[in-house]
């Protein structure tokens, strides 16, 4: 056989840092606050509701939008922003958002046009652009006014002819930081001069704390018809493992959408659908509780690492902390993290790996609070010995 077999726009992806990391956690029994997941349930009735479609024959294909009950509640929940979207032809629920995101891409875009991307990234984006056979362009965020700030000035460099969409993550992995509506604004004006297509990652849009808020791009003037609106249930209702995610957009970019989406997985997720359906109507008052919950170990865990010698940074959303590593004498963070799980027995992810420009971001480790206080207390006591 040839090699090596994996094409070239491929061969950057051979793993990912969440497997990788939480491979290493398990081999060192270390406490995995690498890949953000939950160590806890989501709400009993959206758990009983999907053993009764389990059990109560929901087990073949369903429609390939995704069945019409929760695209109603999709529709339902998205209207809470004030926009109004047709369940017939404006929403398709998807594997997660992670599939959304990618048959996004791979419909939208081609070889030939350029994506921007907002670094540091989410890993899925990059290999995503890559399938699609476009280009990513990045533009990075910028430390300012004590939080990650988007780079106006330097979205606007980023912008060429060859633009063709922008890929937009807020609540933002990893920094955690929450785009305000100026910088939506200044998104939504550029999309709107070169008349580009916003793709929106808004997983975390209920995981936002203090005084924060979830602005979807969408709702801007100018942007509904040009945005695909991607959300997905598992960060709101502790169910990343059911990935049921979903795309809200106008019906021209939905039918493109769900042409990729057809052929990737056709459907997903039968018996999880009418539970996510519950959960959007009647548990959003359990994610409310979540949400205070998750501020709280958000302190919590800030407080042990400032304790531990991090210099913490802010973080407005999402279930990630970023720190940086500099004040405990270390250079890089990747080098740290890759060694952390044997030294003292704790998991975290280097932000680098979501990154371009490694050098820029090298100083700084995510650290996920999204775990029972007693898992985040002992993770803090070990990175004590760090001293
Ligand atoms: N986008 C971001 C920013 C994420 O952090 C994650 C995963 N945690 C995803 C997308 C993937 O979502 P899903 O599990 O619904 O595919
Ligand atoms: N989104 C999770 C994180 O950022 C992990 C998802 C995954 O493992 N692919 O940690």
């Amino acid at each position: 056989m040839r090699e090596p077999v994996l094409v070239p726009r491929l061969q950057p992806f051979t793993s990912t840092i969440f497997a990788e990391m939480t491979a290493l956690a398990v081999r060192h029994e270390a406490v995995n606050l690498g890949q953000g997941f939950p160590d806890t349930d989501g709400p009993a009735g959206m758990l009983d509701a999907a053993k009764n479609a389990l059990f109560g024959g929901a087990n073949q294909y369903p429609p390939s939008p995704g069945r019409p009950e929760l695209r109603a509640a999709i529709a339902r929940h998205r209207l809470r922003y004030g926009v109004e979207y047709d369940p017939g032809t404006e929403i398709l629920v998807t594997a997660g958002a992670t599939e959304a995101i990618a048959a996004s891409l791979i419909a939208l875009t081609q070889a030939g046009d350029e994506v921007i991307v907002i670094e540091p990234y989410y890993d899925s984006y990059a290999a995503a652009v890559a399938m699609a056979g476009a280009e990513r362009r990045v533009v990075g965020l910028v430390e300012r006014d004590g939080r990650f700030a988007l780079d106006v000035e330097g979205l606007r460099a980023a912008v060429t002819d060859r633009t063709r969409a922008i890929l937009v993550n807020s609540p933002h992995n990893p920094t955690g930081t929450v785009f305000t509506r100026a910088e939506l604004e200044a998104v939504a004006a550029l999309c709107v001069k070169h008349d580009l297509i916003a793709i929106t990652d808004e997983v975390y849009e209920h995981l936002v704390f203090d005084d924060a808020e979830h602005f979807p791009l969408a709702t801007l003037p100018g942007m509904r018809d040009r945005t695909v609106s991607i959300s997905s249930a598992g960060k709101t209702f502790n169910c990343t493992g059911w990935k049921i995610g979903w795309v809200c957009a106008s019906p021209e970019l939905v039918a493109a959408v769900k042409a990729a989406k057809q052929f990737i997985t056709f459907v997903s997720g039968g018996p999880l659908q009418p539970a996510v359906a519950h959960a959007l109507d009647h548990e959003l008052p359990w994610a409310e509780e979540l949400r205070t919950s998750l501020q709280g170990k958000r302190d919590r865990l800030a407080a042990g690492l400032a304790e531990a010698g991090f210099a913490v940074r802010p973080t407005a959303g999402t279930y990630f902390i970023c720190v940086d590593v500099r004040p405990l004498g270390f250079a890089d963070a990747a080098e740290l993290a890759w060694e952390l799980p044997e030294r003292v027995g704790v998991a975290a992810v280097p932000v680098k790996v979501f990154t371009d420009h490694p050098d820029e971001w090298k100083h700084l480790l995510r650290f996920a609070f999204c775990k029972r206080n007693e898992v985040i207390d002992e993770a803090v006591s070990r990175l004590r010995k760090l001293r």
